[in-house]
């Protein structure tokens, strides 16, 4: 319930009529006229709101709490006309049945009144004098907020030029999951001026645990609602657009288009590849992660430098991949996005700031329980569809002509290779090896790469592991290191 109200509005009532026999919890905020503003006296005030819009704004602002936070009432009541100190302003009361969500909702309602509603302030001095200051406003140019950067711009690297050139970016980030919550929250704290959220899903108690940007009161609200709310809180003046819905083949040229750096931080690899390919024909850079329980890769495509995804899974598609690395419902270390998410927010920034470097070349894996790190050169071959540029390819050296023949191996082209074929199973820390029982078969620690390097200098070898990230990287390594007849297995 939203209402505009010229007479003085009364709180004994307004409670009395927010009283609810569901809701255990009540929290109710009362803003007053006070007799000072930005040290200044202030005698007494008027407001003035342009009605039919201030109303449907409102309105709006109601649902959307109702909405972000579930099983709350949420009354709000407005005044206009001229007021006197001391007098109520405006009276927000939530009614809930948990303390959390009322607190909540209450507070969401006050901000996003400050932000939006279209109300006009007048303020009268004693001497006479009057400004009109406008509330949605108020908040960007809050002067608490001038030494927000200062730390940040004071990088040799960013200064004010590059400070100004994030307030002018606009960043998509695609999923508000355990990467999406990091990256997005250290992105706004960087001050991206413009930044997109794309999610329809809702909040769930099982996320809880590595998408930071959602409390427990949060529950059952879209994502991008509760993570726009919060993101707001931590950066008042960013401007953050919503869309609550999945990236499909359909729309995804229009989310993409209009934005300097996409993020992708889904967890599929049927959203990853539409994502992918949005991001290749608009030209436009594409910073993709995935995790795997402790290990994550992080990846930077850009057109026409290093090879693309495609390159990356050559011979294997969405739907192959999918049950081996799929994240959603299966065990994460919470760490683990939180990093590859924080270093996808990195990388976007060092592209606005122009120190992308060579990260657009690469796959890094990252692997939070051993603590190791790897970086593999990520080559474009001549045959993929997306990349096929053959008079802008590099002259072939030996170790891409050995990356040129196709990377993953089913068992039964492994065995059609000859007797002398072996099959590496890669270990992460405290995995036992799955019982293979053959003779060709060979279990090895997969942050062992001396060993490695002994097993397979006699192929061929193909390498395996529990979701086929680390092998894929591995067999790309060894064959820029000169070893040709190195393979991924494509299952065991
Ligand atoms: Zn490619």
């Amino acid at each position: 319930m939203f209402e505009l109200t010229a007479t003085p509005i009364d709180p004994a009532d307004r409670a009395r009529r927010l009283a609810s026999p569901e809701a255990g919890a009540a929290v109710i905020f009362e803003g007053r006229v006070r007799n000072h503003h930005l040290g200044q006296p202030v005698t007494h005030l008027e407001y003035e709101a342009f009605d039919a819009l201030a109303q449907a704004e409102g309105e709006a602002i109601i649902t959307e709490t109702e909405q972000l936070y579930t099983g709350t009432q949420v009354h709000c009541v407005h005044r206009t006309g001229t007021l006197r100190i001391g007098e109520v302003a405006i009276w927000i009361g939530v009614a809930s049945a948990h303390r959390a969500a009322g607190f909540a909702a209450c507070r969401h309602v006050i901000e996003e009144i400050k932000r939006r509603l279209p109300v006009w302030k007048k303020e009268h001095h004693p001497d006479g004098a009057a400004e009109w200051v406008n509330c949605t406003t108020e908040t960007a140019t809050n002067p608490t907020l001038t030494a927000y950067h200062t730390r940040q711009a004071s990088l040799p690297e960013v200064g004010a030029a590059g400070q100004a050139k994030l307030a002018a970016a606009r960043v998509l980030v695609v999923g508000v999951g355990g990467l999406g919550c990091p990256a997005a929250l250290y992105l706004t704290g960087a001050g991206i001026g413009h930044l997109t959220l794309v999610d329809g899903g809702h909040v769930e108690l099982s996320n809880l645990h590595r998408q930071l940007l959602f409390t427990l009161a949060e529950v059952g609200a879209p994502k991008v609602l509760a993570a726009a709310a919060r993101l707001r809180l931590q950066h008042p003046a960013i401007e953050i657009k919503m869309h609550q819905g999945d990236l499909t083949a359909t729309n995804a040229r229009a989310l993409v288009a209009g934005h300097d750096v996409v993020l992708d931080c889904t967890d599929n690899f049927t959203s990853r590849f539409i994502l992918h390919d949005a991001c290749q024909a608009l030209g436009l850079p594409l910073i993709s992660a995935a995790v795997h329980r402790f290990e994550g890769t992080l990846d930077v495509f850009q057109h026409g430098t290093g090879g693309c995804l495609h390159c990356l899974w050559a011979g294997r598609t969405a739907t192959e991949l999918e049950p081996q690395e799929n994240c959603a419902g299966g065990p994460v270390f919470g760490p683990a996005v939180g990093v590859l998410g924080v270093m996808q927010a990195a990388e976007t920034l060092k592209i606005l700031l122009g120190l992308a470097g060579t990260a657009a070349q690469q796959t890094r894996l990252v692997n939070l329980l051993d603590g190791s790190t790897l970086t593999i050169e990520r080559l474009a071959r001549p045959d993929c569809p997306i990349c096929r540029r053959l008079d802008q390819l590099p002259a072939p050296a030996t170790a891409q002509n050995s990356e040129l023949k196709n990377l993953w191996i089913t068992a039964a082209q492994l065995t059609a290779l000859g007797p002398t074929t072996k099959i590496v199973f890669l270990l992460e820390p405290g995995e036992m090896a799955p019982s293979g029982g053959r003779n060709n078969f060979q279990a090895i620690p997969a942050h062992d790469l001396a060993a490695l390097r002994e097993f397979v200098v006699t192929g061929p070898v193909a390498l395996t592991c529990r979701h086929g990230l680390r092998s894929a990287a591995l067999a790309r390594l060894l064959r820029a290191e000169g070893l040709s007849d190195i393979y991924a297995l494509k299952s065991l």
